[in-house]
């Protein structure tokens, strides 16, 4: 049922056309959002029925009233979706569910950042209130999973991932428009699916070979839909802990590359210029360049990017971060590795405590294999600064990990620095280590392990 487009979706796509709908939405109301979602739907001309099992995965890195309040997608975004799914498109009024028998099996499937509890973030997210809305919440460590062979990975050979994320009819991605310095610059479509990973999957080969590793996982999580929370966007900071700003807008795209093309032009980025988007290029997943793309809606993305032009993303070089500790980088440098996730702990440090990081005491944090002494007081950040010839004998600190955590990091800088950053609380280290292993622990003795069930492929 493709369409006619609205009166007021401007643009002169025909058929054929990979389209990219932006919508104009400036308030988190579900009554407005729908109808744009829907018009986004005609726009692109979707004429897939709602109908089966739908898989719907938002970002849901980690969400927290005070420190993480603008990084995942929205429940009231989400509220929109929903119904938009439980409806029968087009025919029935916003909101209206469609027939009891027809109705689809809508169930919303996250795993959030490493270390942490998913539950504990549906809730703090607010995403509880889709149960009312019809959706099953799925958090993927608990819940049964399938181990599923990749034959197209250049990272991955098989994965493991909820099976709710490959028993499924329809893959709609729902992400957060946000920049993020571990995949320059930017998080939208395609990077949404490293969430699907469990942590120890999510964590392999993090490093140089991040790009690769995200465009494997569109074999096996290849939305069919996208509907993008881009009323708010997360951005200039650390990927969890970086301030909102209101952008007004709404993606509505069946395409994931052609969607992180036009996201990445909102954001002033070049889309070609984006690791992930070059490779999923490359590894022909279509569009080849953004010029085959057709923005329809009504807003483009010149009128969205005077509204960022000012915005700084936050991403450079982690040496050239400005602060009193002295970074010495080495070889190799890992944008999606320790380089990436050091810089992302310095923006998260200044986006929750800005006063106190200019206070703190002078040292040096080394991160890749370097050939200098870089005297003391220095930490060592990954494998690779351990192994640099000079410093490996001299007993210094280091924070092991291929790339480590963020959680590693924090804890590491905060016990041998005694840096306290904005994320040790005292809710979020109940949610880290008594919380989640009690849930793990709950869906093992209920026979929900957290291990895999069954080979697929
Ligand atoms: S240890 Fe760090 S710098 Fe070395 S390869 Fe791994 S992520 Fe890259």
């Amino acid at each position: 049922m493709a369409g006619q487009l609205p009166d007021n979706v401007w643009g002169n796509a025909s058929m054929g056309e990979i389209r990219v709908f932006l919508g104009r939405c400036d308030a988190y109301e579900p009554d407005m959002i729908l109808p744009i979602l829907r018009r986004g739907l005609e726009a692109i001309g979707w004429d897939r029925p709602f109908t089966g099992r739908i898989t719907v995965k938002p970002n849901g890195v980690m969400a927290h009233h005070v420190h993480a309040r603008s990084c995942y997608t929205r429940p009231e975004f989400l509220r929109a979706v929903a119904r938009l799914l439980r409806s029968a498109y087009p025919s029935e009024g916003a909101g209206s569910p469609g027939p009891g028998p027809q109705r689809p099996d809508v169930r919303l499937v996250e795993k959030c950042g490493v270390g942490q509890s998913t539950a504990r973030v549906m809730l703090r997210a607010g995403w509880t209130v889709l149960r009312g809305e019809g959706m099953r919440l799925v958090a993927a460590e608990e819940a049964p999973k399938v181990k599923v062979r990749l034959t197209t990975g250049v990272v991955h050979q098989e994965v493991t991932v909820a099976r709710d994320m490959v028993d499924r009819d329809l893959l709609v991605f729902t992400p957060k428009l946000k920049s993020n310095v571990l995949s320059h610059g930017m998080t939208a479509a395609l990077k949404l699916n490293v969430g699907t990973l469990d942590d120890r999957e999510r964590m392999y080969r993090h490093h140089y070979d991040l790009d690769d590793k995200i465009v494997d996982m569109l074999e096996i999580a290849r939305p069919d839909l996208i509907l993008t929370d881009a009323i708010e966007i997360g951005v200039g900071g650390n990927q969890m802990t970086e301030p909102g700003f209101s952008l007004g807008a709404v993606v509505v795209a069946d395409n994931p590359l052609a969607h992180d093309m036009v996201t990445s032009q909102i954001l002033g980025l070049d889309p070609l210029g984006i690791g992930h988007i070059k490779r999923a290029v490359q590894r022909g997943y279509g569009p080849a360049h953004p010029d085959e793309v057709t923005v329809v809606g009504d807003t483009t993305i010149a009128e969205l990017r005077s509204k960022t032009a000012h915005l700084n993303l936050g991403f450079m070089r982690v040496d050239q971060f400005p602060s009193p500790i002295r970074v010495v980088s080495g070889t190799p440098y890992c944008t999606g590795g320790c380089q990436g996730v050091l810089l992302d702990w310095l923006h998260m440090l200044r986006d929750r405590k800005p006063e106190y990081m200019k206070r703190l005491k002078a040292f040096t944090i080394v991160v890749g294999e370097v050939e200098e002494d870089v005297g003391r007081p220095a930490v060592l950040i990954g494998d690779c600064a351990a192994k640099s010839p000079k410093l490996a004998s001299r007993g210094l600190p280091c924070i092991r990990g291929c790339p480590p955590t963020h959680r590693s990091i924090i804890l590491g800088l905060a016990l041998t620095r005694f840096v306290v950053g904005p994320l040790i609380r005292p809710d979020l280290v109940f949610d880290s280590y008594f919380h989640r292993p009690l849930r793990l622990a709950w869906a093992r003795r209920h026979g929900r392990p957290a291990s895999w069930e069954d080979t697929r492929r």
